[in-house]
């Protein structure tokens, strides 16, 4: 079966999420949450750090880092590695993987139904009960057709 090109929207904000965690809202990660919220792509450190910086001018990359680092082990944001040695960040949504196009850096986003039956299967073989999964993916498209993978999104 084809991936499918159901929609990977969330309906809650990073901001409402933080908020019920109970992670403390500083200003800091309060404007890390609306950066972060109003991306749509997969931003490297450095870009969210500029983006933080465009909206308040006092942001430190190092408060960045902490940030990222509290989101990430609340399980609110996913680092990606997309093999160029700077780690990705995406707020987590439905389960979904990436498929990295090794000459344009470009990022695909799919979600495969048969994948995912695949992944359960291993996992149940093995004795465990799945409980996510992460697969990044790379390649070279094919000669200079146009992309026909089932993108959710493409970066
Ligand atoms: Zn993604």
């Amino acid at each position: 079966m084809a991936p499918t090109k159901e929609k990977l929207i969330e309906q809650q904000t990073l901001q409402e999420r933080c908020l019920q965690s109970g992670i403390r809202m500083t200003n800091q990660r309060r404007l890390l949450a609306n950066v972060l919220d109003d991306s749509d792509d997969h931003p490297d450190v450095d870009t969210i750090y500029q983006r933080c910086k465009a909206k308040d001018k006092f942001t430190s990359i190092a408060s960045v880092y902490r940030t990222l680092s509290i989101f990430e082990d609340s399980g609110l944001i996913k680092k990606l590695d997309v093999g160029d040695g700077k780690a990705r960040f995406e707020i987590k949504r439905t389960d979904h993987d990436h498929l990295m196009d090794v000459e344009t850096g470009q990022i695909h986003e799919f979600k495969s139904q048969q994948l995912q039956r695949l992944i359960e299967e291993i996992a149940s073989e093995m004795g465990f009960e799945l409980t996510e999964h992460r697969l990044e993916i790379y390649g070279r498209k094919h000669g200079r057709t146009a992309c026909r993978c089932y993108e959710i999104k493409v970066y």
